[in-house]
C-alpha cells in the first residue's frame, strides 16, 4: 500500500527547514531528492568497497565491480533492455545524446541530410545536433507544437522523408509535462528508416519505460531525475547498433589491445565507458531504480497527478496565474506566469516560506520564445509531495501577490 507519510520518511531533506518553515520541495524535475536507500547504498560503498572496478583481483576491486555491474543489469531489467550489454553509463542524458551525436550520426551526416528535433526540446536535445549541422553542412528541422504544448503530428508527417538521419524527441518535457506519443512517433519515423533518440531524463521516475516496446533507436537518461546520484546516467541502444558504432571517447577500460601501431576495442558496454567511471554513481543509480521498484512506478505517477490535479485547480483560482503546458495527461509539472511578477522574484519570495520551485528559461529557451516569455516559474512534484503542500504553496503565491 502506497503511504506518502511512509514515502517522505525516506526522504531526509525533506524534513529540514528553509527559513524557519518546512521544506516544500517543488523542484523534482531540476533534481530530485534521494531517498535514504541511496544514501546508505553510497556511503556503504565508500565505507567497505570502494576500490576501481573491472581490473582488480583483489576482494575489494570484485566486490566494487559486481556492485557497479549489478547496478547496470538493474538498469537494464527497469527498461527492459535485452542484456546489460545495451547499456553504457553516461554523465547523464546530456552526455548520452552527446555520445549519439559524436559516434552515430557524425559520420552519417553530410550536405542535405536533416536532423529533426521538436519545438519541446531541452537544450541537450538541441545544442549537440546544431553542432553537427554546423560541422557537417545537414540541417536541423523543428517539428511545431500547439498552444497546449503538444506535438503536431500532422507537421511531422510532411516533414518525414529519407533526407532525415535521425529524429530527437524528449519523452516528457521538463518544461510542460507533457509526455510525447513516442511509440506512435517511432511507428511514423520507421517508414523511412529514421532512428528516433528518446531523451528519456523526465519519464523514468513517472512511467514504466519499456524500450523494446517503444520502439525507438536510442534511449537517454539520468540518475538524479530518478532518485538517484548527479554525475551518473545512461544510453540504451540495441547491441547490433552499438557494435557498429565507433568508441567516441579514447584511454583506459575502452580498450582490447594497445600497441603504438594499433589499438582494439573492448567489448560491449565498456567500448564506450573510457576511464575510470563514477562507480559510487552507478551503486547509487541501482539503488535508486531498486527503490522506485519497490514503491512501484504506478503508484508514485499516482501521487503526482493527485497533487498535479489539486495544484492546477487551486492555482487556476488565481486570476494572475497563466498556466503554460496543458496538454491532457501531463506529468507533475506546472509551468505558469504570475502577472507582471518576474519569475525570479516570485521563486524568491515564495522561498522565505520554505517553497522550492524553479523560475528560468528551464533550458527550453526556444519554447518560451514560442510561448512569448523569457521565463516562467515551475512546480514540479515527485512521489513525495502532498496536497497540504500545495495549500502552502498557493498561500505564499497569494502573499507574494499582496506584495506587489
Ligand atoms: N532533458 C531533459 C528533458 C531534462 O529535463 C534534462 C535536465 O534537466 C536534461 C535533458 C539534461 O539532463 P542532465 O543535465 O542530467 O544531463
Amino acid at each position: 500500500m502506497f503511504d506518502v507519510d511512509n514515502i517522505r520518511a525516506e526522504f531526509p531533506a525533506l524534513d529540514r527547514t528553509v527559513h524557519g518553515k518546512p521544506l516544500v520541495y517543488f523542484d523534482t524535475a531540476a533534481t530530485a531528492q534521494r531517498p535514504l536507500a541511496v544514501i546508505e547504498a553510497t556511503d556503504r560503498f565508500y565505507r567497505r568497497h570502494n576500490a576501481n572496478v573491472h581490473r582488480g583481483v583483489h576482494t575489494l576491486s570484485q566486490e566494487a565491480t559486481d556492485l557497479y555491474e549489478g547496478a547496470r543489469r538493474t538498469l537494464a531489467s527497469f527498461i527492459n533492455a535485452r542484456s546489460e550489454r545495451e547499456v553504457i553509463f553516461t554523465r547523464g542524458t546530456t552526455e548520452a545524446i552527446n555520445l549519439v551525436a559524436n559516434s552515430y550520426l557524425r559520420s552519417r551526416l553530410g550536405p542535405g541530410d536533416e536532423i529533426l528535433v521538436s519545438h519541446m526540446e531541452h537544450h541537450a536535445n538541441i545544442v549537440p545536433w546544431q553542432m553537427l549541422r554546423d560541422a557537417t553542412g545537414a540541417s536541423l528541422k523543428v517539428i511545431p507544437i500547439t498552444e497546449s504544448g503538444e506535438l503536431r503530428l500532422d507537421e511531422l508527417e510532411s516533414l518525414l522523408s529519407e533526407r532525415v538521419k535521425l529524429l530527437g524527441l524528449v519523452h516528457v518535457s521538463n518544461a510542460l509535462g507533457t509526455v510525447n506519443p513516442v511509440a506512435e512517433v517511432c511507428r511514423m519515423a520507421a517508414r523511412f528508416d529514421i532512428p528516433v533518440l528518446v531523451d528519456g531524463a523526465q519519464a523514468l521516475p513517472h512511467l514504466a519505460v519499456d524500450v523494446q516496446k517503444l520502439g525507438c533507436a536510442f534511449y537517454c537518461c539520468s540518475a538524479h531525475k530518478v532518485y538517484g546520484p548527479t554525475g551518473i546516467g545512461a544510453l540504451w541502444a540495441r547491441e547490433e547498433t552499438l557494435e557498429d558504432m565507433p568508441p567516441w571517447q579514447g584511454g583506459g577500460e575502452m580498450i582490447s589491445k594497445v600497441t603504438f601501431e594499433k589499438t582494439t576495442w573492448n567489448e560491449l558496454p565498456n567500448k564506450f565507458e573510457a576511464g575510470t567511471p563514477n562507480i559510487a554513481g552507478g551503486v547509487g543509480f541501482g539503488a535508486a531504480l531498486e527503490f522506485v521498484e519497490r514503491v512501484g512506478v504506478e503508484n508514485a505517477a499516482a501521487q503526482e497527478q493527485h497533487v498535479l490535479e489539486y495544484a492546477t485547480e487551486r492555482m487556476n483560482e488565481i486570476d494572475e496565474v497563466r498556466i503554460i503546458g496543458t496538454a491532457p495527461g501531463k506529468a507533475g509539472t506546472i509551468s505558469f506566469t504570475f502577472g507582471d511578477v518576474h519569475p525570479h522574484d516570485l521563486g524568491t519570495i515564495i522561498d522565505h516560506y520554505g517553497v522550492a520551485i524553479r523560475t528560468g528559461h528551464h533550458c527550453t529557451m526556444p519554447l518560451m520564445q514560442f510561448f512569448g516569455v523569457a521565463a516562467t516559474a515551475r512546480a514540479s512534484f515527485g512521489m513525495y509531495n502532498t496536497r497540504e503542500e500545495v495549500d502552502v504553496f498557493v498561500d505564499a503565491l497569494l502573499k507574494a501577490r499582496d506584495m506587489f
